[in-house]
């Protein structure tokens, strides 16, 4: 599956989890039309993503994750973006580039902290939540950029359990 167009949230259709999307780097730098899916929970999975739309699921049976610091206790949705990510490998090179989600996740108290847009609050619970003390700087330039972008107003989050 490849192609320029801008998809939608995606899901794995295995485990109903978010899935990432990648587009790959080619070796000048440039972003390629290739996308790659990986799960957005970094713990070993025991199938490859099965990546489908998420708008072809209900709400609620999807699991979700507050996209600031993974709590799968999410309330609301904010609409900021797309922000472009650089992922850089373990040489620092450029590996590849996400365009972040549009519509973003959040749990009750990441939602205390954008409703202040209290920047340095936000990256100070992400790193005392185990996040690299390394990923400070990255995580204060991305949720920069989400208040940049952020548009008026939330949507309440379904979900079966709260
Ligand atoms: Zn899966
Ligand atoms: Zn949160």
């Amino acid at each position: 599956m490849s192609g320029p167009r801008e998809t939608g949230p995606m899901v794995c259709a295995v485990c109903l989890e978010p899935l990432n999307a990648f587009h790959v780097m080619s070796q000048d730098g440039a972003a390629t039309t290739d996308v790659v899916y990986v799960h957005v929970l970094k713990v070993a999975h025991d199938h490859d993503p099965d990546p489908r739309p998420a708008a072809e699921h209900a709400e609620e049976d999807l699991t979700m994750f507050c996209d600031f610091c993974s709590s799968t206790q999410v309330k609301w949705a904010y609409r900021a973006g797309p922000i472009r990510v650089a992922v850089l490998n373990n040489e620092d090179q450029l590996e590849h580039v996400s365009g972040a989600t549009i519509e973003w996740a959040a749990c009750q108290r990441c939602a205390e902290l954008i409703v202040r847009r209290a920047v340095p609050a936000l990256v100070n619970r992400v790193i005392s939540l185990g996040v690299p003390e390394d990923a400070r700087a990255t995580l204060t330039e991305l949720y920069e950029a989400f208040f940049l972008t952020l548009e008026p107003g939330r949507r309440r989050i379904r979900q079966k359990r709260t």
